[in-house]
């Protein structure tokens, strides 16, 4: 394995059927293989020996995996020999410049409000809503401290996507999507993103739509970056072409409306659809007519006990028309803040011929729905009275609540 090391970024390269199998190499000695069967993909550790026990299953050996990577090697030094590549919405890539990968960095199913994501193509790194939240009160509750530390971690996460992004992209202005100069302590703070906004190019809503609180926040955002957002409304800016206004929600919601954003490298189209819930049928059109291959989409609030059932019925079958439609459904944000949230995620994977994921199955990671577990964090990991106080006031920490049922706040 180590004449992977030579190479950085993922790799894929897609075998005969029914198999595929894609290295992703990580800095350091670490390797990371992706198997592919039919429409599911699987991540499978970097350990030698679970990735051979897991080819096993699928009927492969390491050295059908090295036989992969040289055969892929060849066709790299042959220019008419490109490999076949697909995506799978988790890491996809060719070698050229119409490399791709997502990347969620913060979800309701990652253990924080947000629908930020870091979209490499080719040489871009374009950064879509660098903001969290953690839901202030859910249940009568403060954020659990666990839930807290977690936060930090995501937080430091999107920070560093900042520095590094070409472009940033502000689907809308609420405070789970944008830095704010008010931010509450567990949201993402004006003053510790401003470093990584200047200097590039900010896509938002037209300033011109929008009144109140929405607008002062971007407006403080442009101010701060000392750059302009520009007006993203239905234009189109070489890879990236963004929608019009959508509803957030349902049509005439009092939340403000939504811009969606679609990122076109080589055969991989991808589209954000922060927040219109799946609740209106012109959004999913849109959508649809963009053709895209891997959606990550914001999903209904079904946490809402005003959400009506004529609402939850049209949701449904939105998600069931994309799902036909969509490679890869990426369902996430306020679907699972409750647990309801994801027995439909699940139900809704199981009636659709294309994968159908959430956030943290797509980064290959455990689903830690902090918020809507909350209630359970609090009875296993009791919190002393005063401790959201002190927080906020720099007199406590988060030490003390950095694991809770195999899971590390610090990693995420
Ligand atoms: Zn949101």
């Amino acid at each position: 394995m180590t004449a992977c090391g030579a190479r950085k970024g993922p790799v894929r390269v897609i075998a005969d059927d029914p198999i595929g199998v894609a290295l992703h190499e990580m800095p350091g000695p670490r390797l990371e293989v992706f198997v592919q069967k039919g429409a599911a993909s699987h991540a499978v550790d970097a350990d030698r020996t679970r990735v051979s026990s897991r080819l096993g299953r699928h009927g492969l050996r390491i050295s059908d995996l090295l036989l992969l990577y040289g055969s892929w090697k060849r066709d790299m030094r042959d220019p008419g020999g490109v490999p076949s590549v697909e995506e799978d919405g988790v890491i996809q890539a060719d070698n050229r410049s119409s490399m791709f990968r997502l990347e969620i960095l913060a979800a309701e199913s990652l253990g924080a409000r947000g629908l930020c994501c870091k979209v490499t193509a080719g040489k871009r790194r374009i950064l879509i809503d660098p903001g969290i939240a953690l839901g202030y009160r859910r249940h009568g509750l403060y954020p659990h401290p666990f839930q807290v530390a977690v936060g930090v971690t995501l937080r430091r996460k999107i920070l560093a996507a900042l520095g590094d992004a070409t472009d940033v992209v502000l689907s809308h202005a609420h405070g789970d999507h944008v830095p704010l100069a008010d931010a509450n302590p567990f949201q993402m703070a004006l003053d510790d993103a401003v470093d990584g906004l200047r200097g590039k190019p900010i896509w938002g809503p037209d300033l011109r739509d929008l009144a109140g609180a929405m607008r002062e926040r971007l407006e403080a955002i442009a101010r701060a970056a000392n750059t302009p957002v520009l007006a993203a409304n239905g234009r189109k800016a070489g890879i990236l072409s963004f929608s019009q206004p959508m509803p957030h929600g349902e049509p005439e919601s009092h939340l403000g409306t939504v811009i969606m954003t679609r990122i076109e490298v080589g055969d991989t189209v991808f589209v954000h659809a922060s927040d219109i819930q799946l609740l209106q049928r012109d959004a999913i059109d849109r959508i649809v007519s963009w053709s895209p291959t891997v959606v990550l989409v914001g999903g209904p609030p079904l946490y809402l006990a005003q959400l009506s059932d004529e609402a939850r019925s049209e949701a449904w079958r939105n998600a069931l028309r994309l799902a036909n439609h969509v490679p890869t459904l990426i369902v996430d944000h306020h679907l699972l803040r409750s647990v309801q949230g994801i027995r439909w995620l699940d139900a809704l994977a199981a009636e659709s011929p294309n994968r159908v994921v959430c956030a943290a199955d797509s980064m290959n990671t455990s689903r830690r729905m902090l918020e809507a577990w909350r209630r359970r964090l609090y009875r296993e990991i009791p919190v002393r009275e005063g401790w959201h106080r002190e927080y906020a006031l720099g007199k406590a920490d988060t030490s003390g609540f950095e694991a809770w049922d195999g899971l590390d706040a610090s990693v995420v």
